[in-house]
């Protein structure tokens, strides 16, 4: 364990580190963020880099927080991850590497794609809706400033 791990395990909760670190999974229903309709950007809850946005979130029906695509494309990074049975795809913060959770191929329009992320790995920070109405189309840029 480096000085960077025992300093990032002290910021932490026991469950954030599990999950985070050694890439475990929350039980399904219990996040926080599975059934969050709060307006937002949820960052990444090592780092602060913003991850996903709610205007991307959907009811997947799993138990988990589940986006159909990233904040940016170069926000999160993945891996493949060969489990004993199957292969999954790894999705990690692209910034500082923390595991978030997988993506699949089973997500609804426009990208087919559902990343299902743990609650604890993320924080959300809401945004005031403004009367402007929230175009949901595509991913979002994250100005990285309230609006
Ligand atoms: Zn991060």
């Amino acid at each position: 364990m480096t000085d960077k791990d025992i300093d990032r395990r002290r910021k932490l909760t026991p469950e954030q580190y599990e999950v985070t670190r050694k890439k475990g999974t929350e039980r399904p229903f219990s996040g926080e963020y599975n059934a969050c309709k709060t307006p937002g950007v949820y960052r990444c809850v090592c780092c602060g880099e913003a991850l996903f946005d709610s205007a991307n979130k959907f009811d997947s029906g799993t138990g988990w927080p589940s986006y159909w695509a990233p904040v940016d494309a170069g926000a999160v990074k993945t891996e493949s991850d060969r489990g004993l049975f199957s292969v999954r795809t790894e999705v990690l913060c692209a910034k500082c590497g923390s595991h978030l959770g997988h993506v699949f191929d089973d997500g609804p329009p426009p990208t087919g794609q559902r990343y299902c992320i743990n609650s604890v790995a993320l924080k959300l920070e809401p945004r005031e809706e403004q009367a402007t109405p929230e175009f949901s189309g595509r991913p979002r840029r994250d100005s990285g400033k309230p609006i």
